[in-house]
């Protein structure tokens, strides 16, 4: 805390009198942001088990390294190392030519080895950043470490639980931990950090980073201090957020909640909070352990890791353009709301430039890419795309009509013109229009129109027959119904 704080003004805004997080001025929030993310791999980091689906039966994807066994040894998942080496190129980081896998230990029993295997002081990569808006996060480090199994408790919470379980499946999965720099001033900028972290990870295919799949966990270290202060306020450190939006909520609840404490002459403890989301509000869990309580050392069963500068630099040569150099060309030929959609996934980015690519109307393009196909997260080929754009510019079809033969593309896998053809899309419906032309037809064919009146069916078929002759374009089923109604 800064020294001048005895001296400091009274806070105007009345205590709980604003919304979480609104409350501004005196205060600045400091905020920093750890994320694991599990690298897409089809097996673990250490073992050739399987990575386990969400919904595998428990401990079915275990074997004796992940179980920790004794005299097994652990060999790393090459896969892994590479999708690390990816994200921290692509985070603008360094990677040292030395890296080394440490022991953290701790018992719970979650965790059978009774130790993790994460890296410490040399770790795969450090000092990044990563653009988020106007600002630069700087990421200290980016390392490779393994999952812990899961325990399920009979009974609602761990403290009235009457029996536990433990399922294993997740125990040795890899997990890449992205550490932040305190650098993110609101709830606002770090939940668009995590999301820009998640456009990048799925653009470079180092990871799927599905929040709600448990792929990409975000856990924010959150403090307050004196606006212009130099020291750091105590932090806490937030856990149990499954989504972008429990991440922002229980950042604006957290703010509060330390404000509320220091301005009522309280400190703020040092300690891990868990988010509730039922309760919307955060509960302390633990007092924050130090990293001399893990007493790490060097890994013995793995050698450290020489990271070859050749295989480096080709990973780097390979990475794909990223998500904000992308974005800085989409903004030149589109509005900033769409290029937020648009450019923050990369098969909606990539569809956009093919299907314009293939001759698609720009900006109708990206307006139905932003209107009908984020919603609905069904995806057209760029070929399609760009048919049925060209299909609505020039005035075939109506939009409502492209909607509908693009959900029906979309199922069926035909092209839009077959079945705007097939619908009669591409012909004239409109009734008032065709009224005109089908009184025409029965003025100068007075015989067949007397004729069909006295009972001879057959006389439609050369009133449909000069219909056809005078509006090409009709649809057919919409012109005979006219003609029948007429001579009614
Ligand atoms: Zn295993």
């Amino acid at each position: 805390m800064s020294s001048g704080q005895d001296n400091a003004p009274t806070p105007s805004v009345p205590r709980g009198g604003a919304a979480p997080g609104e409350w501004g001025g005196e205060w600045e929030v400091v905020i920093g942001v750890e994320v694991h993310v599990q690298p897409k791999t089809l097996t673990k980091m250490f073992c050739g088990c399987g990575v386990a689906p969400l919904n595998a039966p428990p401990n079915t994807h275990v074997c004796e390294v992940c179980l920790g066994l004794p005299g097994v040894l652990p060999v790393p998942n090459r896969a892994a190392v590479e999708a690390c080496l990816k994200t921290a190129l692509a985070l603008n980081c360094e990677i040292p030519r030395h890296t080394k896998f440490d022991r953290k230990n701790y018992m719970y029993p979650d965790l059978p080895k009774g130790y993790q295997i994460s890296q410490y002081d040399l770790p795969m990569s450090i000092n990044g950043f990563l653009e988020v808006g106007t600002r630069k996060v700087r990421i200290r480090r980016v390392h490779l470490e393994e999952d812990t199994g899961k325990l399920i408790h009979a009974g609602d919470k761990l403290h009235r639980a009457w029996e536990s379980f433990v399922d294993l499946n997740r125990a040795g999965v890899p997990l890449m931990e992205i550490v932040s720099e305190p650098d993110l001033r609101s709830a606002d900028e770090a939940r668009d950090y995590a999301m820009e972290l998640r456009t990048l990870l799925r653009t470079i295919g180092a990871s799927e980073a599905d929040m709600e799949k448990g792929q990409l966990r975000a856990e924010p270290n959150i403090s307050i201090r004196r606006a212009g202060a130099d020291e750091l306020g105590v932090k806490t450190e937030l856990k149990n957020i499954n989504s972008f939006r429990a991440l922002h909520r229980a950042i604006l609840y957290e703010v509060d909640r330390q404000r509320q404490v220091v301005e009522s002459g309280g400190a703020v403890v040092q300690e891990t909070r868990g988010w509730s989301e039922a309760e919307q509000r955060t509960f302390s869990q633990r007092s924050k352990e130090f990293a001399e309580d893990y007493r790490y050392f060097p890994e013995p069963d793995l050698p450290p890791l020489e990271l070859d500068r050749a295989w480096v630099e080709e990973l780097r040569a390979a990475l794909p353009e990223l998500p904000s150099v992308r974005r800085a060309r989409l903004l030149e030929q589109l509005p900033a709301t769409h290029v937020a959609i648009i450019g923050a996934d990369r098969e909606l980015a990539d569809l956009y430039e093919t299907a314009v690519a293939r001759g698609a109307p720009p900006a109708s393009t990206a307006n139905w890419i932003v209107n009908e196909v984020a919603p609905s997260g069904k995806l057209l080929s760029p070929e399609s795309l760009a048919e049925l754009m060209k299909l609505m510019h020039d005035g075939s079809v109506t939009r409502d009509q492209a909607r509908e033969a693009y959900l029906e593309a979309v199922e069926t896998g035909r092209t839009p013109a077959e079945i705007v053809a097939e619908h009669g899309y591409a012909q004239v419906s409109d009734e008032s229009e065709l009224r005109v032309i089908a009184e025409a037809v029965i003025d100068a064919n007075p015989q067949a129109a007397t004729d069909y009146r006295a009972g001879k069916k057959q006389a439609m078929q050369a009133l449909m027959a000069d219909l056809r002759k005078r509006a090409p374009q009709a649809n057919p089923r919409v012109a005979s119904e006219l003609l029948l109604r007429l001579l009614a």
